[in-house]
């Protein structure tokens, strides 16, 4: 195979929290040294690329905004393509609402022509009820992701899924999710890379968001067991969802990329 790209997720695959997992910094210098791009992407829309590229940066990873790609930059510039500059109601981060705003959207409280939801650590009963008007009344309703849970340390708290899912049952209206596993989240992917399908690899630690993403358009397909997944839970997998490779760490991938 001849791969010319990865698409790489951030936590549980190059650190776990705020500890670099060891050997993947370097494991990203060597790719790049074997000419393969990397791309980071994540769900989490409650950072800005630049904070998550000053972060890689830290442990050692050389990093770019432009080569990170959160949920929220993928929802900012799905709505400029599908409907031009939009005004937005924003369920969600600081963060989130910056993005929209960098990418020519308006951020407005009523008559907005897209619901943009997403993890809110201020989430409440107005938000819910102001969203789930303005979808009932004909605004777009975008997700950044369904994520049911975000894991952090030490506990499990409520994810976008979570949130979205709230407004979807009171506005009666399903989201359009443009993060992981979505075909949009992917597609964009392979749009700022210049690259097919066939020369990508997706690689992270979850199998219902990176490697159901990766399935989808027939990427190869890596699951790595630094991060929620581990060597029991392989055996009950389905079919649909069983990755092309699994290894130990994102450090294991240029030895798999070099043999295959
Ligand atoms: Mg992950």
């Amino acid at each position: 195979m001849t791969i010319r790209a990865v698409i790489a997720d951030l936590d549980g695959c190059v650190y776990v929290g705020d500890r670099p997992l060891e050997g993947v910094a370097e494991a990203i210098s060597v790719l790049r040294r074997m000419g393969v791009k990397v791309l980071f992407m994540t769900n989490n829309a409650t950072k800005k690329p630049e904070d998550y590229a000053s972060k890689l940066r830290s442990m050692g990873v050389e990093a770019s905004p432009k080569d990170i790609l959160t949920s929220g930059v993928i929802a900012a510039s799905y709505i400029k393509e599908a409907w031009g500059p939009s005004r937005v109601m924003v369920v969600g981060s600081r963060a989130l609402e910056e993005v929209l705003e960098e990418f020519g959207h308006i951020r407005v409280t009523s008559n907005a022509d897209v619901v943009v939801a997403g993890l809110d650590f201020d989430f409440n009963y107005a938000k819910l009820r102001d969203a789930s008007r303005e979808v009932r009344r004909g605004a777009r309703f975008v997700a950044t992701n369904t994520d049911a849970t975000v894991p952090v340390e030490h506990d499990v708290l409520p994810g976008a899924g979570s949130i979205v899912k709230a407004i979807e049952v009171a506005s009666g209206v399903k989201p359009i999710v443009v993060g992981k596993p979505s075909k949009i989240a992917l597609r964009e992917a392979m749009r700022r890379l210049k690259v097919k399908p066939s020369e990508v690899v997706v690689v992270g630690d979850r199998v219902e968001t990176d490697v159901k993403m990766g399935k989808r358009l027939k990427c190869t397909t890596v699951l790595v067991l630094t991060g929620v997944t581990s060597t029991k839970d392989l055996g009950s997998l389905p079919r649909r969802l069983r990755p092309d490779f699994v290894i130990e760490s994102l450090k294991n991938l240029p030895e798999l990329l070099a043999e295959a």
